[in-house]
């Protein structure tokens, strides 16, 4: 590790954390960047993990990548560590969004500059910028594919659905549902969408740690209580893999396949709506995120501000944190080929 060097970089006075406006000094090439990743939940996050070791490598850093398997403490551990061995940057995927006020105000102080990745973190100052794809906006396409789904597979309403949501710690799993809520709501007011188990809190339906057994656990007690002579039209789910949990709960409860949403384009559910099971999910090209955060880096080294395309969107609880948003995309059956010509592992899934 060419970490450990006792040059604790440019503290040029005042760890102000407001704006993008950190006094950008610039730091040694070859420095330690470190990169805080959640738990396994979804294959972007294992790509992630790939991609930022090579990227920052390629770019001549000294990348420390770890996922956080054990948990919140263990993430706090993690990012400690990092800035004991002099890391310039904190990049963080973090597992709950709101207890990493004291682990990033540490990194602050020891000069480094910290950016969230994909997800917020949450009520501190100690976050100079965020980098992720619009999370409001997948939640609405997945509201609209889903109205979308219905009435192209289950013919005329009213529909009966149910929502399921995130988990409630990641500072995601909002701005999904939300998003996706601001399309049905008004559908569920007027009749069109009916919800027969009756949740629609994102309480009521987030799922812990986003966990394939959670989701499914509560799926099987939804339709054995809710659905014994009704069918479900369609599902909300807000990723992939709670998707095909829902889907193989729909299953063993004997019911049709229900118009489904999705995001990640996992290979398991890309599979699935080119068969015409999953009805939809979203791309978010995990490259062009690592890529836009080693852009990141390479700018601060260099002394310069990141790029920012946002400086309204996403209010932390003590600051708009300034952000790149990339924007997501939405894939069904009728455009997979399409948005996944190039990617080297989705494309061949459409032929
Ligand atoms: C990511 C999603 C992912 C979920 C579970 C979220 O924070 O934005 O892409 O499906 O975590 O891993």
């Amino acid at each position: 590790l060419s970490g450990c060097s006792s040059d604790r970089g440019g503290d040029t006075g005042g760890g102000e954390a407001t704006g993008g406006e950190s006094a950008a000094a610039g730091f040694e090439e070859g420095a330690t960047i470190g990169v805080a990743l959640p738990q396994k939940t979804s294959e972007n996050w294992v790509l992630a993990e790939e991609l930022f070791n090579d990227g920052l490598t390629e770019a001549g850093f000294e990348p420390i990548v770890q996922f956080a398997n054990g948990g919140v403490s263990e993430q706090q551990s993690q990012i400690d560590a990092m800035v004991e061995q002099g890391a310039k940057v904190i990049i963080v995927g973090a597992i709950d969004g709101s207890q990493l006020g004291t682990q990033l105000k540490n990194a602050k102080d020891s000069g480094a500059t910290v950016i969230a990745y994909d997800r917020l973190v949450k009520n501190t100052d100690a976050v100079d910028e965020y980098i992720a794809f619009d999370n409001y906006q997948v939640g609405v396409l997945q509201g609209e594919a889903l109205l979308q789904g219905l009435a192209e597979r289950k013919g005329e309403g009213p529909y009966n659905i149910e929502l399921i949501a995130g988990s409630p710690d990641d500072a995601n799993s909002t701005p999904f549902f939300e998003g996706a809520m601001s399309v049905l709501q008004p559908k569920i007011d007027d009749g069109t969408l009916v919800v027969p188990s009756g949740q629609t809190s994102f309480e009521q339906v987030a799922t812990q740690g986003w966990k394939a057994e959670n989701a499914q656990k509560r799926m099987d007690t939804v339709l054995s209580g809710s659905y014994a002579d009704t069918e479900l039209d369609g599902v909300l789910s807000p990723n992939d893999t709670l998707a095909r949990a829902a889907l193989t709960s729909a299953k063993q409860a004997g019911k049709e396949t229900p118009v489904i949403t999705g995001q990640d384009s996992e290979v398991e559910s890309v599979k699935s709506i080119v068969a015409g099971e999953q009805y939809s999910t979203i791309y978010k090209d995990t490259r062009k995120l690592v890529e836009e955060s080693i852009n990141a880096v390479k700018a601060l080294q260099a002394g310069e501000e990141p790029e920012i395309n946002d400086t309204e969107s996403y209010d932390n609880g003590v600051k708009v944190v300034p952000a790149f948003l990339l924007e997501p995309i939405i894939v069904t059956q009728d455009n997979a080929a399409e948005v996944y010509a190039g990617d080297p592992t989705l494309e061949e899934l459409t032929k």
